[in-house]
């Protein structure tokens, strides 16, 4: 899954999801690519920024992220599969999970799950930050 920084011809800039540089490529020469802004079908990328697999994010890129939610629902499935594919469930247990492995080198696990308010400002306070992901449910 990568994140690519979209510009169009208009440059107006935003951000979509693809799972290999081919899909985008593909996409691109269908003209299957618009801008959420202005509908041009003139997109270009701008710059790459890959998926981080949960901590060392920081902020400004989640707050970005956030304001570009004009996701399409099918790019938020899209997403959910890959994490459940390819990340382990680990519940409420992520916060005690996120520190084993940000303090166990070694471990390159990637894990996803939930925290409360309380145990991501705890994490923040040791320099561990989650990425929030927008979820959307299976049935929606
Ligand atoms: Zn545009």
């Amino acid at each position: 899954m990568i994140k690519y920084n979209l510009k169009c011809y208009n440059n107006h800039e935003f951000e979509s999801w693809f799972s290999n540089s081919e899909e985008f490529e593909k996409l691109k020469k269908k003209k299957l690519l618009e801008c959420i802004y202005c509908s041009s079908k003139e997109i270009n990328k701008s710059i790459m920024a890959p998926m981080v697999s949960g901590i060392k994010t920081n902020s400004n890129r989640q707050n970005k992220f956030r304001k570009n939610l004009s996701f399409h629902k099918k790019e938020l499935h899209k997403i959910r599969e890959f994490v459940e594919k390819n990340f382990e469930f680990v519940g409420d247990k992520l916060s005690q999970k996120v520190r084993e492995i940000y303090y166990d080198k070694k471990t390159k696990k990637s894990i996803y799950g939930t925290a409360t308010p309380k145990e991501k400002k705890e994490l923040a306070e040791e320099g561990i930050e989650l990425l929030s992901i927008p979820w959307i449910s299976k049935d929606n």
